[in-house]
């Protein structure tokens, strides 16, 4: 058996998670959880980690408009989804939310502020 130390960042409670794993990798228990959504992030963080990339691309007056992705992406696909993302420029008249870059690991690079 294995057992692995996690801290739960789904709230800012920080819950020190510690989840227990058989041979395989089946995961058998988890504990230190105060409510029941640090069971799946324990889960989740273990066997298909994800998260949300948070970053700036340029623009074409040579400034920074913040972006991310619209849901989490696969965490071991964060340093090829830069790459994708620093060949971004964005136009003039970006809003908030508008879509950048489409399908970026299963995901949509969205503007997070308007492009004044
Ligand atoms: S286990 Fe629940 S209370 Fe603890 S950090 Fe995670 S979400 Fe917050």
């Amino acid at each position: 058996m294995k057992t692995t130390e996690l801290t739960c960042i789904v709230c800012p409670m920080g819950c020190t998670l510690t989840v227990t794993q058989n041979e395989e990798g089946e995961i058998l228990s988890v504990e230190g959880n105060t409510c029941p959504r640090g069971v799946p992030y324990a889960k989740n963080e273990l066997l298909h980690p994800v998260r949300t990339l948070t970053t700036t691309v340029k623009t074409a007056n040579g400034k920074l408009l913040p972006v991310k992705t619209d849901r989490p992406i696969p965490k071991e696909s964060l340093f090829a989804a830069m790459e994708k993302v620093n060949g971004v420029i964005a136009p003039e008249g970006v809003k908030i939310g508008d879509v950048l870059l489409a399908d970026l690991f299963g995901a949509n690079l969205v503007a997070t502020a308007d492009l004044r």
